[in-house]
């Protein structure tokens, strides 16, 4: 199921992480849905191994928008990002996915595709400021997972405004 074109408009924002200086922030949209990573053989034994339940997560991001109930942890955004927006979020929070709802997000990550802690690792827009547009992450998806659109900017600006 691919990320919903228009999740802004039927999701909520439920948090946002960022920096410790709290300049650079994204937004995390929820309450999210049960998508591919819960039918995912590979996301399942991870998940199972850890011990952890599967659950909703939401979208991370908004004009560079990762669903997380989507991504199966291919990594492909990851490797084909020009400007490494992306990381692997456990390797910079090692914690379940359900908790990287509010809180630091520092960008010292893992931008290696191969480098993911295991399959219940997501891709984390954390420097979703940096992107120019090249649409490579979208194309490269398997389960397309992401949508990178420059008009939903307004919807950054507005929930900005509102948590400032
Ligand atoms: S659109 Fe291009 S620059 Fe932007 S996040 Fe995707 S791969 Fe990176």
């Amino acid at each position: 199921m691919p990320i919903d074109p228009t999740f802004p408009e039927n999701h909520h924002v439920i948090g946002k992480r960022g920096k410790p200086d709290g300049k650079d922030f994204y937004f995390v949209w929820g309450p999210g849905r049960e998508a591919e990573s819960a039918s995912d053989q590979n996301v399942k034994d991870a998940y199972a191994k850890r011990g952890e339940a599967i659950v909703p997560l939401g979208v991370h991001g908004t004009f560079v928008a990762v669903d997380w109930d989507s991504c199966i942890a291919d990594g492909g955004c990851i490797e084909v990002c020009p400007v490494q927006v992306y990381q692997w979020y456990r390797t910079e929070n090692d914690i379940p996915a359900v908790q990287m709802v509010d809180g630091i997000s520092a960008g010292t990550g893992s931008v290696v595709r191969e480098e993911r802690k295991d399959f219940t690792d997501k891709s984390e827009p954390v420097r979703e400021h940096d992107c120019i547009w090249c649409m490579a992450c979208v194309t490269v998806c398997p389960v397309q997972a992401i949508k990178v659109d420059q008009t939903n900017l307004e919807f950054h600006k507005k929930e900005a405004e509102k948590t400032k």
